[in-house]
């Protein structure tokens, strides 16, 4: 129910949209800030003490559909330089990058080309990494991850010796970890280690304003770490049914930005973060994305104070990945803050193949004990107050 004082936002945010709501915003229409108004490139800040600029905006994911060659072309053109992808990306990501260089070689100096192992120890890192280098028709990479820890323990000292001699050969230029569990953690100890160059890790609106993620930020920075923020739409794009919702699609909308572009800028505010990765699965998204990135429009205190209200009055529809808070209720082995990305892939991105394919890596052992596990315990302990037990068992069903 719309309250009174919100019906004035209300109806402004349908004068604005018409009868198509919100889902008008996600075309990029005229008075929105789009691609075709801003020429320019995409701005670049430093990556940590790298000596590298990088663009404020990445390529992330899946590089694997024909059209994705012609849109990784025009990502060049836009200043869309850096791309990120994972041994273990689905659809043959990597392979897709490799299509593209091998057509136009002279083009791979101008990509700031990333990609991660799910290998922990020195040989599979060295197997991994050689299948990427071959898979994407280049010699070096300019950043290569340890993919997705949740713990800086996973990164021993064996691993600090093999970046080391990867560098050396000139494999690598620079070495790191991403992260969407306990980012917090990791991000301060990582920042101790003294050989970690840069770090992805889930940071969005509803995340970025706590005081352990604004310590952790710091002490990255402290230590010259390059920052790139992941997973930044904090979970899907913004609905009409409460009052907070409606007044700030509308909001933005004046502003000339769709819920997802202010987003973004968000993230942006924070001179610390030097880049976003974006999956951008369509030229659509690619030009929106470009736009938010070039346009000058800041939030203000107000916007800002929105999203997190927002933030507030959803919490329980989004996970926060403190996986050390739940899991460690039921036993280390079942995956809950997986379960709960996974099921964010299938109702927030829309992508049931990748939330599947996800799901359906959980050993089997380990999925038939998710069904009969008790989460009540992880449930009283979420910060979110997620219906853990319930999601989880709905995950079950949907993607298994
Ligand atoms: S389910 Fe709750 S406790 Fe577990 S990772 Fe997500 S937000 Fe944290």
């Amino acid at each position: 129910m719309i309250g009174k004082k919100n019906q004035w936002s209300r109806r402004r945010f349908l004068m604005a949209t018409g009868t198509a709501g919100l889902g008008a915003l996600m075309a990029p229409v005229n008075r929105l800030a789009t691609a075709a108004e801003t020429p320019t490139r995409v701005p670049t800040r430093p990556f940590g003490k790298t000596g590298v600029d990088v663009p404020i905006l990445s390529l992330g994911g899946m590089f694997n559909i024909a059209s994705n060659q012609v849109m990784m072309r025009q990502a060049l053109r836009w200043g869309v330089t850096y791309w990120d992808t994972a041994d273990c990306y689905q659809r043959g990501s990597e392979k897709g990058i490799g299509k593209f260089f091998n057509k136009y070689p002279q083009d791979r100096q101008k990509v700031f080309l990333v990609s991660k192992s799910d290998a922990r120890d020195p040989d599979g890192m060295t197997k991994l990494l050689n299948r990427s280098l071959k898979r994407m028709k280049t010699d070096y990479l300019d950043l290569y991850f340890v993919h997705g820890i949740y713990d800086i323990d996973e990164l021993d000292d064996s691993i600090r010796v093999w970046a080391e001699k990867a560098k050396a050969a000139g494999k690598i230029r620079f070495f790191g970890f991403s992260t969407h569990s306990n980012m917090e953690t990791c991000l301060l100890e990582g920042a101790k280690l003294g050989w970690i160059d840069g770090i992805m890790m889930t940071y969005n609106y509803r995340l970025m304003h706590t005081k352990g993620m604004k310590r952790a930020v710091d002490a990255c920075v402290k230590a010259g770490i390059g920052l790139t923020a992941m997973k930044t739409q904090g979970g899907g794009s913004v609905r009409t049914d409460t009052d907070t919702e409606i007044e700030m699609a509308g909001r933005f909308l004046e502003k000339g930005f769709t819920d997802g572009q202010a987003k973004l800028r968000a993230v942006w505010q924070n001179p610390n973060i030097a880049s976003i990765c974006s999956q951008m699965p369509n030229m659509s998204i690619l030009m929106s994305n470009i736009a938010a990135a070039v346009n000058k429009t800041e939030l203000s205190f107000r916007d800002t104070d929105l999203l997190q209200r927002y933030a507030r009055e959803t919490h329980s529809d989004y996970c926060t990945g403190c996986t050390n808070i739940c899991e460690s209720a039921v036993g280390e082995d079942i995956p809950i803050g997986d379960v709960m990305r996974y099921l964010m892939y299938r109702r927030s991105y829309g992508d049931r193949h990748l939330a599947m394919a996800e799901f359906n890596k959980i050993p089997e052992n380990i999925r038939r004990r998710l069904a009969i596990t008790d989460y009540s315990k992880a449930e009283r302990r979420c910060p979110q107050k997620m219906a853990i037990g319930q999601l989880v068992k709905e995950a079950i069903q949907e993607l298994s």
